[in-house]
């Protein structure tokens, strides 16, 4: 009997011998991602500013056979992040993915949000992936060689009531990515954005328990229903990919539809 022929894996998706670091991964989508990531056969590691919701994280990957490395610390400070990176590149070896996915979300009136609010969610879900951006962009750049995935949103295109700095934080970074192409894409590093329609994860979780608002929203989303954490994960080995290598300052939208119809 002739033997089962093995499926070739298809270097157009494989990330063997790559290393990817996920921001905010140690929940949510950030810890779907690194799990893909993964998978796909990256070497990952996983970050957060919490190191203990960060270890269990880890342990939880372990449990289901993925080895990844932690690395505790917050991208809001740009001191931190440069001395996260040299020291990383130094033990572990150079970054060739960065998944700036860190972000939070504060809802309040416009009329009552308070500056302190305002730049928490700036600083974070901007500068953040700024910092995140151009520590990883200065190593890439003289290496000819970089994916780099920013996390955005469907409100990187669309308004709602109560999230200002979330949504102006969103679509600064659609042309923070497409600003980043414009100067790094011709020294081979590819810069693009995941927009995620609407996931449940702790940053949602006051919408998924508004059982008015998931009734709208399942009905103003095409595909009918709230995206799984997992569906975002072929967009991002995708982009982390070299299936991706001519795609430069996109944003691959991932909502089911909603940003296509009124
Ligand atoms: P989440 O469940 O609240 O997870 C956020 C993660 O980011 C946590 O691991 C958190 O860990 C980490 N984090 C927060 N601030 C950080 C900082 N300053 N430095 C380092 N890590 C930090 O959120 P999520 O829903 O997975 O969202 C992830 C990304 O997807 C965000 O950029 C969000 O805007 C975007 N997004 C989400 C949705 C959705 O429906 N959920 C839709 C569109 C876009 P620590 O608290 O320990 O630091």
């Amino acid at each position: 009997m002739a033997a089962a022929r093995k499926p070739k894996t298809c270097y157009l998706f494989d990330l063997n011998g790559k290393t990817a670091l996920v921001t905010g991964s140690s929940q949510g989508i950030g810890f779907a991602l690194a799990k893909g990531l993964a998978e796909a056969g990256a070497r990952v590691i996983i970050n957060g500013r919490d190191p203990e919701r960060l270890q269990n994280a880890h342990k939880k990957l372990q449990d289901s056979g993925i080895q990844t490395i932690t690395r505790a610390f917050d991208v809001t400070d740009p001191q931190s992040v440069e001395d996260a990176f040299a020291e990383m590149e130094s033990s572990i070896g150079p970054i060739d993915i960065l998944v700036a996915n860190a972000g939070i979300m504060r809802r309040a009136p416009a009329t009552e949000m308070p500056p302190e609010t305002w730049r928490e969610v700036l600083g974070t879900n901007l500068d953040g992936v700024w910092y995140c951006c151009q520590a990883a962009g200065k190593r890439m750049v003289p290496r000819g060689a970089g994916k780099i995935i920013t996390i955005c949103s469907v409100q990187s295109e669309l308004g709602r009531p109560t999230i200002a700095p979330y949504a102006a934080s969103k679509g600064a970074l659609r042309m923070l990515t497409r600003t980043l192409c414009a100067e790094w894409a011709k020294h081979g590093v590819n810069v693009n954005g995941v927009a995620p329609g609407y996931y449940a994860t702790e940053l949602t979780s006051a919408l998924v328990q508004n059982a008015e608002f998931s009734d709208w929203l399942c009905q103003r989303v095409p595909a009918g229903r709230w995206g799984k954490v997992e569906e975002l994960v072929g967009a991002t080995v995708f982009l982390a990919a070299p299936a991706s290598d001519f795609v430069n300052g996109h944003l691959l939208y991932v909502d089911g539809g909603m940003t296509a119809v009124v």
